[in-house]
């Protein structure tokens, strides 16, 4: 299917709404039926149209059409937030009794799900490196069900060899799910590669203005309409009709919107290199890295996420080079129009596992404003270091 078809037409019906180029925010919880054979259709799910909105809406099922598709996957499901998608994924995939194996260091409310959720319902989880498949291969064990990936992660930007961990989960009778967050469904296609269910906080790229948030669940139809019945309809995490137009508004411009910041990316990331104040940058789109070859064989493009090392082993100077950026805000997330940076510092000593990374890490997320723009804002802080 066409990229362009995606995002402009597919799943849309104008004709039902007066030829409006944008779709209307079915602003409704409840739709009724005309008569109590049109009732009885329904609750047998025999029929296509609309009942509750905590189930179905028409706005938020535009929006898992196209997420579908982007994804190539024959279904979607949109929850409020990635962690509502992440945990119903999840939470399908597992009873008591079963044993997880998680990828290490993912997006911290996914390490709280697998660390300290889970075992209270007796699912045991194992987190491992996963930058070495065999490190998943020596984690299962005869009660794995689930192999969980993030590539890349979300503070280092370790990648796991998505199809060897595909093909150890069907070695094994596991399925898996990865968060394709980072990556967009531009950029990396984990259902070709053999996962099961692909996770996306549309919060970030999708949403892309840092003004709605969303997930949303894409893989087989069975598998989702299980979901559906279950997870879906039980935890109520759904998604609200504003938030998903203005998810699908979104969209429109995610092409264009992630070839400026891939490409601003590129032109900050070689600035840094020349930086002797710089001492490491964990990107993997950098020929240096251990892992370039893998990021090349299985992702399209980098996209604005990358953190650096600063040299330095003083903590008070860490905080004077973040303290300084004038542009870039300091906040958690990114995806949205505004350059971030998420230092590692912030974490230090919180019990999360950010705490054990190195606190002269800096999570960069480069917006879309000019790289000069952006490239003098890190000059004059790392002068200040
Ligand atoms: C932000 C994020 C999430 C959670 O998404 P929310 O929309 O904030 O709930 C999940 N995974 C990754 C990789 C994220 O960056």
């Amino acid at each position: 299917m066409d990229l362009s078809y995606i995002l402009n037409e597919l799943g849309e019906d104008r004709e039902l709404y007066f030829q409006a180029v944008a779709p209307p925010i079915m602003q409704t919880s409840n739709f009724a039926c005309k008569t109590v054979e049109d009732m009885r259709k329904m609750l047998r799910n025999e029929s296509e149209a609309y009942f509750y909105t905590r189930g179905n809406n028409p706005t938020v099922t535009m929006l898992e059409k196209k997420m579908a598709a982007l994804e190539g996957a024959e279904h979607g499901i949109a929850f409020g937030s990635g962690i509502a998608a992440v945990s119903a994924a999840v939470l399908s995939q597992v009873n008591a009794g079963d044993h997880v194996v998680c990828v290490k260091k993912p997006y911290s409310w996914t390490n709280a799900l697998m660390q300290r959720f889970l075992p209270r319902f007796g699912v045991e989880v194992t987190m491992v490196d996963g930058t070495d498949p065999d490190n998943y291969r020596n984690a299962i064990k005869p009660n794995t069900r689930l192999l969980y990936l993030e590539s890349p992660n979300s503070f280092t930007f370790e990648l796991t060899d998505i199809a060897a961990i595909t093909a150890l989960a069907r070695e094994n009778n596991c399925s898996t799910i990865i968060d394709n967050s980072f990556a967009t469904p531009l950029y990396q296609n984990p259902i070709q590669l053999g996962v099961d269910l692909v996770v996306h906080s549309c919060t970030k790229y999708i949403g892309g203005h840092s003004d709605a948030m969303g997930g949303v669940i894409c893989g087989k139809r069975e598998v989702i309409n299980q979901i559906f019945e279950r997870e879906y309809m039980t935890l109520g995490a759904v998604l609200s009709p504003h938030d998903a137009w203005l998810l699908l508004r979104g969209l429109r411009t995610l092409p264009v919107r992630m070839e400026r910041i891939a490409a601003t990316t590129r032109q900050v990331v070689a600035w840094l290199e020349q930086q002797p104040q710089v001492e490491r940058i964990l990107y993997p789109f950098l020929p240096s890295h251990p892992q370039h070859e893998l990021a090349l064989r299985q992702m399209r493009s980098n996209t604005g996420q990358f953190s650096i090392a600063l040299k330095t082993d003083d903590l008070h100077k860490v905080d004077r080079f973040c303290d300084s950026l004038q542009h870039f805000l300091m906040a958690a997330s990114w995806g949205g129009h505004e350059s971030l940076i998420y230092p590692a510092a912030a974490s230090y000593n919180s019990g999360n596992y950010k705490s054990s990374l190195n606190f002269n890490l800096v999570r960069f997320y480069i917006g879309l404003e000019d790289a000069d723009y952006l490239i003098k804002d890190i000059e004059q802080a790392l002068a200040k270091l």
